[in-house]
């Protein structure tokens, strides 16, 4: 459980900043982050706070429970040992091409474009993974692709690549999307939800252009369905950008049935496509959020049997040794 938080003066002045012009300036959003400062939290030091004044303008202060503050606020638990390991699934070694570039799958290959993000969510299975050294390069990758020619997809993630600039984003999707194996370019990034406002218009349309991007986000829960999202996600749909959503089933967040089961309709009814819900990793410092299989199970059967096939994710498991998500 989250302790309540303790409002800096700063953070206190920047909440209230919510008409101003600027609030709905990206980069403003990322200049004035939030940080453990800010909600008097000193604990915090194997995984820094960090989160955009709208993502914290979303949560009730005055819950514990509330289901944005739990996602951004580091709890004590946190700090619990667990027995698990930063990176039990051996990213740093296993199926790596070059630094910040893996391949797990033959028609697959992933890049960490960017190792920060605009927000640290407690429950970022890549918490221990986020340095600089792991920094993808766009010459390497470019070489890595053309070397393998069963790949068709790219990924890239992060860290967020979506708080970089926009010249810098354009030229890593248009280098990929020009090679002719390309089929897709898929953008992993929680921008739209914790960040909507960097999908500006100027930025859709240049992504537009190339025709092979595939937005992948990460929704958790209806709260964070907000109007300046669907206003996002409406300019990202309508110039051509496909829009997904990877949930992480979280115990106490996301974990009712009928709440994932409001989120996926939510999310239906504004283009995006509930893709996956992944149950929690066994990743250092997250065992709080992890929910038990047989709860998960619960989950899938209730949206099989209360939405449709288009609504309806499959719930899934990142499993090391295995050669595609698996089924729960
Ligand atoms: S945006 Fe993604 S990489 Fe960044 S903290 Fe959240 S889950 Fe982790």
């Amino acid at each position: 459980m989250c302790h309540l938080p303790k409002l800096s003066e700063r953070a206190q002045a920047l909440l209230r900043q919510q008409a101003a012009p600027e609030w709905q300036d990206w980069q403003w959003q990322l200049a004035h982050a939030l940080t453990a400062d800010d909600f008097g939290v000193t604990d915090c030091a194997a995984f820094p706070m960090r989160v955009t004044p709208y993502y914290a303008s979303l949560a009730d202060l005055t819950n514990p429970e509330d289901p944005i503050l739990r996602q951004f606020l580091a709890a004590p638990e946190e700090g619990i040992d667990d027995g698990f390991s930063a990176d039990p699934f051996g990213e740093t070694a296993h199926a790596a091409v070059a630094p910040g570039i893996k391949q797990r799958y033959a028609d697959r290959m992933l890049a960490m474009m960017n190792v920060t993000c605009s927000t640290y969510c407690r429950h970022c299975t890549r918490r221990g993974l986020l340095d600089t050294a792991r920094r993808a390069q766009l010459e390497t990758l470019v070489e890595a692709i053309q070397a393998r020619p069963t790949v068709r997809e790219v990924l890239l993630s992060g860290g967020d690549p979506l708080i970089l600039p926009d010249d810098e984003v354009v030229r890593w999707v248009e280098a990929i999307a020009a090679l002719p194996q390309i089929d897709a370019v898929r953008l992993c990034t929680r921008t739209p939800v914790v960040l909507p406002m960097r999908w500006t218009e100027a930025l859709v349309k240049r992504l537009a252009t190339f025709e092979k991007v595939w937005v992948q986000t990460q929704f958790n829960h209806p709260k964070e369905l907000t109007p300046a999202v669907e206003a996002a996600v409406a300019r990202m749909v309508n110039h051509g950008l496909l829009v997904s959503n990877q949930s992480v089933l979280l115990r106490g967040i996301n974990d009712d049935p009928e709440v994932m089961a409001s989120l996926c309709a939510g999310l239906q009814r504004r283009r995006i496509r509930p893709y996956y819900i992944f149950v929690c990793d066994p990743i250092a410092g997250i065992s709080h959020f992890r929910t038990p299989l047989a709860d998960a199970k619960r989950l899938r059967d209730y949206l099989l049997t209360h939405l449709g096939g288009l609504a309806c994710p499959r719930v899934v498991a990142d499993l090391p040794e295995a050669n595609h998500k698996t089924d729960i």
